[in-house]
């Protein structure tokens, strides 16, 4: 069965090999992995001999051990490496195996703080609509698409969602310090509205994912930062996305002026070469725990997996070695150019994110019109998709808030390719802008 997908397809496409930024399919035809396999793949793919001595040697030394009583040296070099790349410098760290565990570990530590601190009635959580925290049900919880819950019964964790920061249609958009304004007016309502003893946690990304690659206005996340302070709950940005190197620092977040007390992080931590996650908390979030003398209630037979660690580790190491942060700090302001030239077509509303992460939403007219339902399967499952495999292009069509057409490419990416990925995307938008309009008429 697929992930996320309608079981009935019946053309898959399979992909058996990868090389740079490029993958191959069973036939032996390229595509461009604009997507970096989900948001993972930062270093591309030829570095799996490099990947594989590392993992040799840890398999040759020791294959396996837990992190629960015992540890071993590359689990704990790797987080020291990650405490210690962390805004503040000193991140105690909790390995898990993805995205969806981070966010659910993430959440028990809270709750475990609070309790520690004699707070057990902190148990609400604000989060923001359309956002993506994960899948299994604590995660689910947070999530902020409707339909990826209903069918799962009440929500384990009370979770209260306030509006993204999408300037895009938002009647204050254009003033960025009135929008921001709101923003946070809406969040301090939504504390006192749960009531402010209560809330224990309040959650988003740097840049949110879902809804289009939603950067935060000036002040945003200050203001969340002062908000947590003031009525006493944890801030957790959910990096497990914009996290290593996406957009150009090893964590969003250091560019928004903030400490958060909690970070996620998972896909690009190891560039998906091995499976990994991992929960960075500033030590006063643990600090209570160790006081009081409180076992921390989680474990995960395979969280901080060697294999994992050994992985990691290497791709820390050909981050820096090969200057991927760098590379994407110099090319960003070239892709951002790039991208802007889509504006001309009909079919783009806007075009926004940062570093190597971006979004074209797409419109139905110069007025900025949605697509119904119905054109937006049309174009998104339909006609989008099968232009895609036809040029050899991966990317992201996403309709968890408004149309989105994705781009992340690994963070190797050099300045022709990613014109040729901006290209592409010119013709198969202008294709697109064709095709509704044909239908349409
Ligand atoms: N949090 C964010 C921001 C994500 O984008 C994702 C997945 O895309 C997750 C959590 C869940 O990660 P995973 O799929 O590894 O469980």
């Amino acid at each position: 069965m697929m992930h996320f997908a309608r079981q009935d397809i019946d053309d898959l496409l399979v992909l058996e090999r990868g090389e740079g930024p490029y993958v191959f399919d069973t036939t032996g035809k390229r595509y461009i992995d604009a997507l970096s396999s989900l948001f993972c793949a930062q270093i591309g793919y030829s570095y799996g001999e490099e990947m594989a001595a590392a993992v040799s040697d840890q398999l040759a030394r020791l294959p396996f051990n837990t992190n629960w009583a015992t540890a071993h040296p590359a689990s704990i070099e790797l987080a020291e490496r990650l405490g210690a790349l962390a805004p503040g410098g000193e991140a105690r760290v909790f390995f898990t195996n993805g995205g969806s565990e981070s966010v659910e570990v993430a959440w028990k530590l809270i709750r475990e703080h609070f309790v520690a601190r004699g707070e057990p009635r902190r148990a609400k959580v604000i989060a923001r609509d359309v956002a993506y925290h994960g899948v299994t049900l604590g995660a689910l919880a947070m999530t902020g698409v409707a339909r990826f819950k209903d069918d799962f019964g009440p929500a384990p964790i009370d979770v209260w969602h306030v509006s993204t920061t999408n300037a895009f249609r938002a009647p204050d958009g254009d003033d960025p310090k009135a929008f921001c304004d709101r923003l946070l007016n809406e969040v301090e309502e939504a504390i006192l509205d749960a009531g402010p003893d209560q809330v224990a946690l309040i959650i988003a990304e740097p840049v949110q994912n879902a809804g289009g690659c939603i950067v935060a206005p000036p002040g945003y996340w200050p203001g969340l930062r002062s908000l947590a302070d003031r009525y006493g709950a944890l801030l957790m940005a959910d990096e497990v996305i914009t996290g290593f190197g996406r957009i150009g620092e090893w964590f969003a977040i250091s560019r928004e002026g903030v400490v958060p007390d909690l970070i996620s992080v998972a896909k690009g931590l190891t560039s998906a070469y091995a499976p990994m996650g991992a929960v960075l908390a500033q030590p006063h979030v643990v600090e209570p725990l160790i006081a009081a003398g409180r076992t921390f209630r989680h474990g995960i037979t395979f969280g901080g997996h060697p294999l994992s660690a050994a992985v990691a580790l290497k791709n820390i190491e050909i981050f820096e070695r090969d200057g991927l942060l760098d590379n994407v700090r110099t090319l960003q302001g070239h892709l951002h150019q790039r991208l802007d030239t889509l504006r001309s077509l009909p079919i783009v509303g806007d075009v926004r994110g940062a570093g190597f992460f971006w979004a074209v939403e797409l419109v139905k007219d110069d007025r900025n019109t949605r697509f119904a339902p119905a054109e937006r399967d049309r174009l998104l499952r339909d006609y989008l998709p099968r232009r895609l495999r036809d040029v050899g292009l991966i990317a992201r069509l996403d309709d968890r808030g408004d149309s989105v057409f994705h781009i992340a490419p690994p963070l190797i990416s050099d300045r022709a390719l990613l014109d040729e990925i901006v290209d592409l995307m010119a013709t198969v938008l202008t294709g697109s802008g064709e095709h509704m309009r044909l239908r349409a008429a």
